[in-house]
């Protein structure tokens, strides 16, 4: 039998106070952007569902509304992957008095990734069905040797951006 970690429900998530700020800003340079899901699911077991909507306070507005009704959600980016939340970590300071800073990735939960276009932590995993490939009709990514986004359906190896360097 296959173990499969259980994925820490967005509610949850929104307990840690650095996820729960970064959450409520508008993602920078997107204020423009009219594309944003909110991905919905309502009891533990049941299948993912979508709501879309066209700006991210809208999409917020909605999710927090409904966060504590369901199992899990996401807000998920149709426009482009995002990084995790940094924190500002002082490093010092110059002759001249300024304090320096570096900045650091926000920590991930335990046996968790980061889908960029969920823009959250996910634990992701094999599918042999997925909702979202099922649907599109794309089912040469569920050929047991890639790891998904249980959530959206992204490939590990494109939507984890904390995997790469930058
Ligand atoms: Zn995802």
């Amino acid at each position: 039998m296959l173990l499969r970690m259980s994925q820490i429900p967005l509610k949850k998530l929104m307990k840690d106070p650095i996820f729960r700020k970064w959450m409520a800003q508008v993602p920078s340079g997107f204020l423009g952007q009219t594309r944003w899901r909110v991905w919905v699911k309502r009891k533990k077991k049941g299948p993912w569902g979508k709501i879309d909507f066209a700006t991210y306070p809208e999409a917020y507005r909605w999710m927090a509304k409904n966060l504590s009704e369901y199992h899990d959600m996401a807000i998920h980016s149709l426009a482009r992957l995002h990084r995790p939340p940094r924190t500002r970590v002082k490093t010092g300071t110059t002759a001249q008095g300024l304090d320096t800073y570096r900045y650091k990735d926000w920590q991930l939960p335990a046996g968790h990734g980061w889908c960029g276009l969920c823009r959250r932590p996910v634990v992701f995993a094999y599918f042999s069905k997925h909702h979202f490939w099922t649907h599109v009709g794309k089912p040469w990514v569920l050929d047991g040797a890639t790891r998904l986004c249980p959530i959206c359906g992204g490939r590990e190896s494109f939507v984890d951006v904390t995997r790469r360097k930058s």
